[in-house]
């Protein structure tokens, strides 16, 4: 249990205006969690101050070597003005994988959900109520230790900073248009792919770059090694509905992890809807929508929870999957799914946090 200091902000800032669309990650709220870690002293010093510019020196590790963990989940505001949180616990052991991959010490996880939990309960009039739209919350420890050398860092920060965000579809779900990716990589087995690193986002930015040229909202990566088998999307799991059946890239250690995959995989079991986690090539994919056994197409990420999938293209040749509407498979997914975080849907699998 940590011993949070408080220093509340003696300058509340004006909450942003009801019509303000609260663009993702652009407004931060009142006060931001810090801890320290320092060799031989371990995590301390867990403390919730004003928001604001943290100082480093230029030669702080992860600037250079970018050594660095992230996470990302969101609090709601139900109908009867509760706050809850969607699987905290998954985010704290995913933070946890990703620290051991990335020499970062580990976060007790009882210690990652506190932080959380305090953070949102001291800026709770930040949570936005419009519906779909929500408190965006970024955990996150980078390396501060003065050091030019490579080798792990001596010192670390773990920050919580919170940021109210609009709904991702205000007008409903909207079918988005995938690139699949022949040039570049993301990941390959053995590397980071699975621990979430700004590492893996920067090895993304110049295809996200061309596919956003040629008129595509996301990429869609293959394998790094033969370049034929699905893995994700920039910030999305990917799942297809081919015959009845709902199939998913298996995590092969080169793909995140999502816990709204995992949500989605839970979900399909709990009713009884054929699910598979296995390698899934472009060459099936495109047969699939050629004898028209291609049903839906969606991604699964806590910033859009589902995103439909209308239109993707690799190489010269575009995929248009059914009739590029939104999938009856796909809208009950988030229906459900959103109806749990917002308390509208009976949480049978137990994954809410008030
Ligand atoms: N893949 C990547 C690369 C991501 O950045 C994200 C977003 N965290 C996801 C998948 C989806 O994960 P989650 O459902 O936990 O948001």
């Amino acid at each position: 249990m940590l011993n949070i200091r408080y220093e509340k902000t003696t300058a509340p800032k004006e909450l942003p205006a009801a019509d303000n669309p609260l663009k993702f990650g652009t407004i931060f709220t009142d006060h931001m969690f810090l801890m320290d870690y320092e060799e031989g002293k371990g995590w301390h010093d867990a403390r919730i101050v004003p928001y604001g510019p943290i100082s480093l020196e230029p030669s702080a590790m992860v600037f250079h070597y970018g050594q660095e963990m992230f996470e990302g989940l969101k609090a709601y505001k139900t109908e009867d003005g509760r706050t809850l949180l969607f699987r905290p616990n998954k985010n704290a052991e995913r933070a946890n994988n990703s620290n051991k991959r990335l020499c970062i010490p580990t976060i007790p996880e009882e210690d990652f959900a506190q932080a959380v939990k305090a953070m949102v309960k001291m800026d709770e009039r930040w949570i936005p109520t419009k519906p779909g739209t929500s408190l965006y919350i970024r955990p996150f420890v980078i390396a501060t230790d003065p050091f030019l050398g490579v080798r792990p860092s001596n010192r670390y920060l773990f920050a919580v900073i919170l940021s109210p965000v609009g709904a991702y579809y205000p007008e409903g779900l909207n079918p988005v248009k995938i690139w699949i990716e022949d040039e570049y990589v993301r990941a390959i087995k053995g590397g980071i792919g699975e621990a979430k690193t700004g590492g893996n986002y920067v090895a993304s930015l110049a295809s996200q770059v061309k596919a956003h040229e040629e008129g595509y909202s996301q990429v869609l990566w293959l394998d790094g090694k033969e370049r034929k088998y699905i893995e994700e999307v920039g910030a999305m799991n990917i799942f297809f509905k081919i015959n009845g059946k709902v199939l998913t890239p298996e995590l092969n250690g080169s793909i995140l992890p999502g816990v709204t995959r995992d949500s989605v995989i839970s979900l399909c079991k709990h009713w009884n809807v054929p699910v598979e986690e296995r390698r899934i090539s472009v060459e099936e994919l495109y047969e699939a929508g050629k004898d028209g056994s291609l049903e839906e197409v969606f991604g699964t990420g806590t910033a859009a929870v589902i995103s439909p999938v209308g239109h993707l293209r690799f190489e010269d040749h575009v995929l248009m999957v059914g009739d590029g509407g939104i999938g009856e498979f796909s809208q009950k997914i988030y229906d459900t799914i959103t109806g749990i975080q917002l308390g509208k849907v009976e949480d049978t699998l137990g994954w809410t946090v008030e």
